[in-house]
Formats: structure tokens, C-alpha cells, sequence
């Protein structure tokens, strides 16, 4: 059934299917915005708000993105082409406004439309809230993954959730972090396009029993369920000016139709309606844990309702396109599980093809171990998902059997390999035994998949070599390494306009696809001239960030000064503390007229520490603590200043970035998978301090060593150090950090908040500390006395920053979806279908 009375070419609905493609001028940018800002939207002269004309100007957008997109599906659809499913529990898109103006390449048109009403672009810019459906890296990475495939035109579309409430909003009271919910979605997402013609039933509960089916055979099926509804929400994806823009689909949980009333009798309508609110919980709330597992059932809902509506959503359109022959599904789909946090897929899709295809067991785990590539990001033990058997058994009791199935088959399959050997058995087992039995999440998805895959060289090894051991042993063919990377639109041409006009003028505009141009750069890093406008546009982008920081934290910073950042996740592993024991040396330096300090330095730290991590908290207070004394002492200010930012989030980074002189990457070393936060600084011209951990040591390897700060121990000395660790000892001798530990003892820093301190300086002082802070002192004091000194000779630091944004090529998340593209995912691009010609 159609609405549409005739679909012949000729007939007059053709209008409604050829878009006009509308303007990309001011002018008509200006019409249109004027329409929804007036017609639509119903403002006048007194709207004292900057949100309307932000919506005005988003929807004014969305228009133009519109027909494009839906060129791009037909191209995809048409093409009968291999795709790629990115699945994550988490998008960190941030905001949409400027990225989309930027892609289309209407930026200075809009910029003029608004001139012309006189309005100001970056007041209506920052009226977006961000997109903040992730943590941290894991999360910005799905979201530069996207922007790179639909600027390389691959089929590739996203799959996660439409939280209702993201990342919370952190507020800092008394030196203490705060968390308030993001209700990003209130005031409405004109970015987002409701799809509920593709809803999908998700069954949760309930139990299994065995059947015969009409061919005669035994089979299990999944009973009695209390199922969900999915319901989609696409939000385009614009590449960079070549027309192609991709989906990110996020399910939204709703309770199924109203008729599942009748089910109730009268009396307990209130307990049914309340049902429909439980429904619409799995989709409430982001988890706001960044490496570290939560064993909330509520989580495991989450995953399994994102690879099931997925699944179910890419099977739909195969059976579209295929019928129910499945025989070239492996040849033409690819799912890529961002982390184990989808990994419940390998059997989702085991269900699906088995249970409601048909399929028999062996040619659907053909299927499943041709289609599935996992990417691990992380080692730290803790942040290895595993959920009680009990758990699955009654939310997922179909899977569980599934599992077990998987399980056993492949457990006989290292049986042949290595017999007798029990132990090797127990350890590769899907399941650990206990007294209350898990599933391995991480190990279920190695054997679902054709590619398991590290995020930067060192860590690729690190799993090999550790946790992976016994996997690499068996399928070493399957693992290998795809180094992460960044988007230049985003986190350059974007973020940094001064440098974006230096970089087109002197290495032509092709650098924001190939950012390998960017090495043009290194012959201008000696040119005088050239390194004044380098200096003048980080100037520039300084002040920027001294705005920002005076106006939410009520500090001056001078841009004279050596602005160094540290913004991440609050996390033991990262080191915060270690900035800031540095810090207190610097004061206590200062405090007793030591002029050796080097260049005066604005240190800022920002991130958001997980709400039940209590230690990491109390480092966020420390640094206000910190940050407070020598902010007010009159003597230290003129040589140091320290703030922490609230509310770290991207918008807050586009800011960051472009105004950093110095980025501190200092995790102990084999703790960090990759970073990404230290490539965003790199291209934008900081120099970094750091581990050789992550990418760090590519970085260091790009830029030259000359050109890096290293300091610490390698991940190698780590382990070995471990056993006769002996941090007091290490304090005993080293003066600085003798004197940095007694100021910090006698309560310096909390006068009036007695002992509050204790658990971190007993931390440091744990000869089973696994972060090694003490270790380390030393060693990162001198390259920061290093870095300090070299500040102060003008031209050798803008050459060393130069060269690391000259060097960053390798870093752009174009060359990492490339390695994807061509070694996991076999896929070609697809033009978008020309205007005009569908
Ligand atoms: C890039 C980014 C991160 C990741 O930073 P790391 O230093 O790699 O941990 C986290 N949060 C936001 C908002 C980011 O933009």
C-alpha cells in the first residue's frame, strides 16, 4: 500500500521525491532562516534567547543535509554494496552546528547571513547543548570514526542509544565535584529524524522450552517473553564536500503498544502503566563509568537491546534486498564491536539465524565468525566486562544457551589442540567457574570474531603478549593493530580558524582529507616570519581560552605564561595526581624564592571523575584545594596559577586545544590503550609531556625525540618493578618529593578540612600502588624543568611546535578508517546518486 495514487515517473508526486536542491548561498541561507525563525518557530525582534535562532539555523540545515542523504541511501542501496555496522554503547558527537556548516562548506555563507540580520555566529553556536552519549575516548573515537567514513564515502552506519540523559553536568561546590543529569533532549534535537516505521520487539525474560519444527527437527525457542520496542532515530552524518552523508541510528526503549494493557485486568492498570515506564528505562541513562565494569542489570539490558534491534534492523534490510538467502551475508555485512560493551551480538546474531531464520548451527557460526571484528580498548583488569551467569539466565535465557553452546564446541576444539591440557581449558573458557559463575564477555567475542584488534602499537602487543596470551597462540592470524586517530574537521579545521587560514595559504586546502600534507609544514618550522604568525594566531587562540577560564573559574591567565593542560577522565591510571604533586613543587619552589623554575605556567586540569570512584574524586578536590592557596598567595601568582575546569566535555576541548602550549600525557606506562586527547593537542601545534604509553610513543617516533618530553618508566620497567616497589623509600631520597609529601602531611592544603587527604597520600605511599606515582616524581619534574626552560627561548618552541602539527598527519582519523577499511573491512567507497538522475 502507497499514498501515492501513480509512481510512474511522470506523475505530479515526482515533486515530492526530486528535492530542489536549495541554495548554498547567504542569501537563500538568510530566507530560510528568517522562515523558521519567524513562521516556524514564531520569534520576533524581543527574543532574548540564543536557542531560537540556533534552531533556526539547525533546521535551516537540516533542509539542505536532507536530500543529500537520502541520495547517499539510494546510492547505498542501489550499489549492492559491503557495509559496516559500527556498534557502541556510546557516540561523543558533541555539538552539530559548526561540524555541519564546515562539511557542507557554508560556514562564511551563514556567517554572512547572520552579519546581515545582525546576529553573531558564535553566540548562536554555543547555544547547542553537546551530544554527550559517551564517556570519554572510547566514545569520541565512534564519533571521528564516523565523520572520517562518511568523508571517505564508505557504507558505513552507526548503532548505538538515544540515552535521554547523557554524560552528567559536573559542578564543582566547595573544591568537590557535583553531578547534575543532562537532560540534553528537553528543549528538542533538530538534528535527529524519527524513524518509528523501522521499530523493532526486543524479548527480555521469560523462558526457553524445545519444540519439533516442520522439517522434524528439535529446535529451542524463546518463550513467554516480556519484550521492549526499539525505536530508531537517524541523525545524519555529513562527510567532508562530497554530498555523502551517513546514519548514526539510536534506539529509544518504549513500552509495547497500549493494547499489552488488556493483558492486566483492571485492578493492577497501575502496575501496567508502571511496566511501560520500566520499558522505557533501558534507555534512560548513560552509564557514566570510563574504564571500569558496572554489573547493573540494567547495563546488560542495554547492550543486548542495541545488538538485537541492530541485528534485527541490518537483517530487515537484507531480507529486503535477499529474501531468506543468507549465503553472501558474510560477503556483504561487517559488524565492528566498539569494546565488549556489544559483544552479546556474536550470539544475537547466532539467535537470530538459528531461532527466527533457520538456519543450521554450523552455517550460522560460519556467518557469525565471517562477520564480527572486535576492537579491544583497554588492559586494565577491571574494566573486563564479565556478567553472572544467574543474570543471563533469567534477562537472556535463550543467549545464555547459546553461549554455553559456543562454548563447548570450541572448548573441544582446544581439547584437540592441547590434550590433557585442563588448565588451559579452565582459562579459555566463555565461563568462569566460582561460586557464582561469569560470562567472559571479552573472550566471547574473540571467538565470534574474524579480527580482534589494539588500538595503538604498544597496546596491539600488549594484549598479545598478556591477556590475549593464550588467543594469539591459537588464531594469531585474527589479531593485529589499527592506531587510533582524530578528525582534522573537527579538531582543526574547525576548532582552530586562525591556523586553518595559515594552513590553506601555505600547503593548499587539501590537508584537511590528507593531512599527510601538513608535511610541508617542516621546512617553514626555522622561518622567522612564519613562526611570528604561528605565534600570533596561539596567541590568539590563548586568549580564547583565558576568556573561558575567567569567566567559569574566576582565574586570570596571563598569555604570556605557558598555558599547560591535562583534560581527561579523572583516573588513577591517568595520573592526575601526578600533575599535581608537581604543582605543589613548583609553589613550594617559588614559596622559598627559587628562581629556577623556568617559564611562569598557567596550569589547568579538567575531567570527570565516575561518580563511585571516591579516590578519584578526592584528587578533583585536591587540585581545588591546591589550586586555591596558590591562586591567592601573591607571592606565587607571577610565576603560577592553577584552575580546574568544570564540565570537561568537547565543546570545552575545541576550546582547549587550539590554546595549549603544553599537553601532559602521563599515564604509568601500559595503562593507556591509545589516548586520542593527546593527538587532538599534537595537531594543533602543543608540545607534549609524557610516557612512552599509547600512542604516545607513535607521537614520539612522527615528531622526533627532540621534539617530545619523555620522562618515566617504560611499561616493560613497570612490571618489573611491581614486586619490590618501595615508594617510601623513593620519598626518603628524593628531596623535591620529600618536601612536596610534608607539605601535603601537615595539611597545607585542607587547613580547616583535617586529614581529608589521607587516602591519596596513603596511596602514594602503597608499596602495592599500581600507578607507581612516586616512581616517576623524579624523572617528570626534570623533563618538566626541560619543557619550562625551553618556553622561554621563543624561536626553538614554535619550531618544536610546528613541527608536531607538520608531523600529526599520521594521526587523522582518515588514515585509521583507511587500515579498517582495507584490512578488516574489505569495503569500496560509493558516490552519493547524482542530483537530478533519481
Ligand atoms: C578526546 C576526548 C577524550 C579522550 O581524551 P584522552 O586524553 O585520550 O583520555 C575525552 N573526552 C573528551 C571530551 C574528548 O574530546
Amino acid at each position: 500500500m502507497s499514498p501515492f495514487k501513480d509512481l510512474t515517473e511522470s506523475s505530479p508526486n515526482e515533486r515530492l521525491f526530486k528535492l530542489d536542491p536549495l541554495g548554498m548561498d547567504a542569501e537563500s541561507l538568510g530566507r530560510d532562516f528568517q522562515h523558521y525563525f519567524a513562521h516556524t518557530l514564531g520569534r520576533d525582534r524581543d527574543c532574548r534567547s540564543a536557542y531560537y535562532p540556533y534552531k533556526a539555523l539547525a533546521v535551516s540545515l537540516r533542509d539542505r543535509l536532507m536530500e543529500r542523504w537520502k541520495r547517499t541511501r539510494h546510492a547505498h542501496d542501489q550499489a549492492n554494496c559491503k557495509r559496516t555496522y559500527y556498534l557502541s554503547l556510546e557516540f561523543l558527537m558533541g555539538r552539530s552546528l559548526s561540524n555541519a556548516l564546515l562539511n557542507l562548506g557554508i560556514t562564511d555563507e551563514a556567517r554572512q547571513a547572520l552579519y546581515e540580520m545582525g546576529l553573531q555566529y558564535e553566540e548562536i553556536e554555543s547555544a547547542e547543548m553537546d551530544a554527550g552519549l559517551g564517556n570519554g575516548g572510547l566514545g569520541r573515537l565512534a564519533a571521528c570514526f564516523l565523520d572520517s567514513c562518511a568523508t571517505l564515502q564508505l557504507p558505513v552506519k552507526g548503532y548505538g542509544l538515544r540515552y535521554e540523559y547523557g554524560m552528567f553536568r559536573q559542578l564543582v561546590e566547595n573544591g568537590r565535584q557535583v553531578e547534575e543529569p543532562d537532560h540534553w533532549l528537553r528543549d528538542g534535537n533538530p538534528w535527529e529524524l524519527e524513524r518509528p516505521e523501522y521499530t523493532q520487539r526486543i524479548p527480555f525474560g521469560g523462558r526457553t522450552e524445545t519444540y519439533t519444527d516442520q522439517q522434524g527437527r528439535s529446535t529451542q525457542r524463546w518463550v513467554e517473553t516480556h519484550d521492549v520496542l526499539a525505536v530508531p532515530y537517524d541523525i545524519p552524518i555529513p562527510g567532508y564536500r562530497n554530498d555523502t552523508i551517513n546514519t548514526l541510528r539510536l534506539w529509544s526503549a518504549t513500552a509495547t503498544d497500549v493494547f499489552d494493557l488488556g493483558e492486566f485486568n483492571a485492578g493492577s492498570y497501575p502496575e501496567s502503566v508502571a511496566a511501560k515506564n520500566d520499558a522505557e528505562h533501558i534507555t534512560m541513562v548513560l552509564y557514566p563509568n570510563d574504564a571500569s565494569e558496572n554489573g547493573k542489570e540494567l547495563r546488560l539490558r542495554q547492550q543486548y537491546f542495541l545488538a538485537c534491534a541492530s541485528i534485527k534492523d541490518v537483517i530487515r534490510e537484507w531480507q529486503r534486498l535477499h529474501g531468506n538467502d543468507f549465503s553472501e551475508f558474510a560477503d556483504k555485512n561487517c559488524f565492528q564491536l566498539n569494546d565488549t560493551h556489544p559483544a552479546v551480538s556474536v550470539a544475537e546474531l547466532m539467535r537470530q539465524l538459528v531461532d527466527l531464520h533457520h538456519l543450521e548451527w554450523d552455517q550460522a557460526w560460519g556467518i557469525t565468525t565471517r562477520t564480527m571484528a572486535y576492537t579491544n580498548h583497554t588492559l586494565l583488569p577491571e574494566a573486563l566486562e564479565r556478567w553472572p551467569v544467574r543474570l543471563f539466565r533469567t534477562l537472556l535465557p535463550r543467549i545464555l544457551e547459546i553461549i554455553y553452546e559456543i562454548n563447548a564446541r570450541f572448548l573441544s576444539q582446544v581439547a584437540s589442540r592441547w590434550p590433557g591440557d585442563m588448565d588451559r581449558q579452565r582459562r579459555m573458557s566463555l565461563i568462569e567457574e566460582g561460586d557464582d559463575p561469569q560470562v567472559r564477555m571479552a573472550f566471547l567475542a574473540i571467538v565470534g570474531s574474524f579480527s580482534v584488534n589494539g588500538v595503538a602499537a604498544l597496546h596491539s602487543e600488549l594484549l598479545k603478549q598478556g591477556l590475549f596470551r593464550d588467543w594469539y597462540e591459537l588464531w594469531p592470524d585474527k589479531f593485529n593493530n589499527k592506531t587510533n586517530g582524530v578528525t582534522p574537521r573537527r579538531w582543526l579545521a574547525m576548532c582552530n580558524p586562525g591556523l586553518r587560514e595559515l594552513l590553506d595559504e601555505t600547503v593548499g586546502e587539501g590537508w584537511v582529507t590528507e593531512l599527510g600534507k601538513l608535511e610541508q609544514l617542516a621546512p617553514k618550522a626555522e622561518d622567522s616570519a612564519f613562526q611570528e604568525r604561528w605565534d600570533k594566531i596561539k596567541r590568539e587562540n590563548k586568549a580564547r581560552l583565558a576568556q573561558m577560564v575567567s569567566s567559569t573559574c574566576r582565574i586570570d591567565f596571563p598569555v604570556e605564561f605557558m598555558f599547560d593542560v591535562q583534560v581527561k577522565r579523572i583516573h588513577e591510571y591517568k595520573r592526575q595526581l601526578l600533575n599535581i604533586l608537581h604543582v605543589i613543587h613548583l609553589y613550594n619552589r617559588i614559596k622559598h624564592g627559587d628562581g629556577q623554575v623556568g617559564a611562569p605556567r598557567c596550569v589547568l586540569v579538567g575531567g570527570k571523575a565516575a561518580p563511585g570512584y571516591e579516590i578519584a574524586k578526592l584528587i578533583i578536590k585536591l587540585i581545588n584545594n591546591v589550586a586555591k592557596v596558590v591562586n591567592s598567595d601573591p607571592a606565587v601568582t607571577d610565576q603560577l596559577r592553577v584552575a580546574f575546569i568544570p564540565d570537561y566535555r568537547v565543546s570545552v576541548m575545541e576550546i582547549l586545544a587550539p590554546g595549549t602550549d603544553l599537553s601532559e600525557q602521563i599515564s604509568t606506562a601500559g595503562k593507556e590503550a591509545s589516548g586520542t586527547g593527546n593527538m587532538k593537542f599534537m595537531m594543533n601545534g602543543a608540545l607534549t609531556i609524557g610516557t612512552l604509553d599509547g600512542a604516545n610513543i607513535e607521537i614520539r617516533e612522527r615528531v622526533g625525540e627532540e621534539n617530545f618530553f619523555l620522562f618515566g618508566l617504560t611499561a616493560e620497567e613497570v612490571s618489573h618493578m611491581r614486586s619490590h616497589y618501595d615508594p617510601d623509600g623513593i620519598i626518603a631520597h628524593d628531596e623535591a618529593l620529600r618536601e612536596v609529601m610534608e607539605l601535603l602531611e601537615c595539611g597545607h592544603f585542607n587547613q580547616f578540612e583535617p586529614g581529608i587527604f589521607d587516602p591519596i597520600i596513603h596511596g602514594i605511599r602503597n608499596p602495592a600502588d599500581p600507578w607507581l606515582t612516586a616512581a616517576d616524581f623524579d624523572s617528570y619534574r626534570r623533563a618538566q624543568k626541560q619543557a619550562a626552560l625551553a618556553y622561554l627561548d621563543r624561536e626553538r618552541w614554535l619550531r618544536m611546535s610546528i613541527l608536531n602539527t607538520a608531523h600529526s598527519g599520521h594521526f587523522s582519523s582518515d588514515r585509521t578508517i583507511a587500515e579498517y577499511r582495507d584490512d578488516i573491512w574489505q569495503l569500496k567507497p560509493v558516490e552519493p546518486t547524482p542530483y537530478g538522475t533519481w
